[in-house]
């Protein structure tokens, strides 16, 4: 074979795995991190297959692709992928869906726990001298706490799992998932907007798209518990941040935690980080060792399968 690969953009210490799957295949990888749609447009032209993390690859990117067989997502969501210009295009476009989904889950748990039982906050009060016995917020015990997921595919199913053994009552709005499935899962369906009229706790598990985009708005948020906390592992678009600000700073809900941003990297002077009843990480909920290893190499997998379908006869 005589291929060329182009890797848009990576964050990985090395693309070893990526070089070791590739390995005497006649593969020449080309290596870029390219954070605009022109410099994806400069590297993608004579590519043979475009692998891409977080680079966006919209419709002229794809349109200045000569010869491409098909195009690789470092990962689950394809929100920074053209879907609909890559299949007029007939480039067929793949990602690594399950290769986080457990640790995702425990992260969202993590961060539901860290706001919930107030860790953060009641940290920040420790080293500021302050001993006290009792939080700054209510806290409800989880047992008796109702946990609202939107979406119920891969990782909002693993994490409904987590809630139940801490003894939480789990609703959940898909609108794919049958009801004997939540049933089975321990869980209840429910319109989403009693969902967010009672939930708790509120995580969002569903892809951001166009119908997605700011799911949760200044009047979702004023229709929650004021005692309600709200987690995002999946995307930052489906929040709209300033709405959001604006009901941690007012008691309308009473904490947030995320890990994804509709900006990314998430500006550090953002008032959102100086908010006491907010916690944040930076986009880390896919992470451990073994998942980035397996994400490397599966996604240089998928590669190599789109490059040899193509080279079929
Ligand atoms: P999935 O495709 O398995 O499940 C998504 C579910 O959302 C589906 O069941 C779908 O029917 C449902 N859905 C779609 N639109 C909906 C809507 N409007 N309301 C309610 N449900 C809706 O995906 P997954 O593997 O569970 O991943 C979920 C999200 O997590 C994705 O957005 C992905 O990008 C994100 N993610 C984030 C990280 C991270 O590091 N933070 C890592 C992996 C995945």
């Amino acid at each position: 074979m005589n291929a060329k690969v182009v890797i848009t953009d990576w964050g990985f210490p090395s693309l070893d795995p990526e070089r070791h799957v590739f390995e005497g295949k006649g593969i020449d990888l080309l290596e870029y991190q390219c954070e605009s749609e022109e410099e994806v447009i400069r590297v993608v032209g004579d590519a043979d297959v475009v692998m891409a993390q977080w680079a966006p690859v919209r419709a002229n990117a794809i349109d200045a692709m000569t010869r491409c067989k098909g195009i690789v997502r470092y990962g689950i969501g394809l929100d920074n992928i053209d879907l609909e210009a890559a299949r007029k295009k007939g480039i067929p476009v793949r990602n690594v869906p399950d290769y986080c989904v457990e640790e995702v889950a425990d992260h969202t748990v993590a961060l539901a726990l860290a706001v919930q039982r107030q860790v953060v906050s009641v940290f920040q009060r420790l080293k500021e001298g302050t001993w006290k016995i009792t939080p700054p917020l209510a806290l409800p015990p989880l047992r008796q706490s109702t946990l609202g997921l939107i979406g119920f595919g891969r990782i909002g199913r693993l994490v409904a799992e987590r809630a139940r053994a801490f003894g939480m009552t789990v609703i959940v709005s898909d609108p794919v998932v049958p009801e004997a499935d939540l049933r089975q899962a321990g869980a209840t369906a429910a319109a989403f907007d009693r969902i967010i009229k009672e939930s708790d706790v509120l995580s969002l598990h569903c892809p951001l798209n166009e119908k997605t985009k700011h799911l949760i708005n200044g009047p979702i948020l004023r229709q929650m518990k004021s005692t309600a906390i709200l987690v995002n592992t999946s995307r930052g678009g489906l929040i709209d941040m300033d709405a959001l600000v604006e009901a941690l700073r007012t008691g309308v809900i009473a904490g947030a935690a995320l890990d994804v941003f509709e900006q990314e990297p998430f500006p550090p002077g953002h008032q959102f980080l100086a908010l006491p009843n907010a916690v944040a990480t930076s986009h880390i909920a896919w992470y451990s060792s073994a998942s980035m290893q397996e994400l490397q190499r599966r996604a240089a997998i998928l590669a190599l399968e789109l490059l040899r379908k193509q080279s079929r006869p």
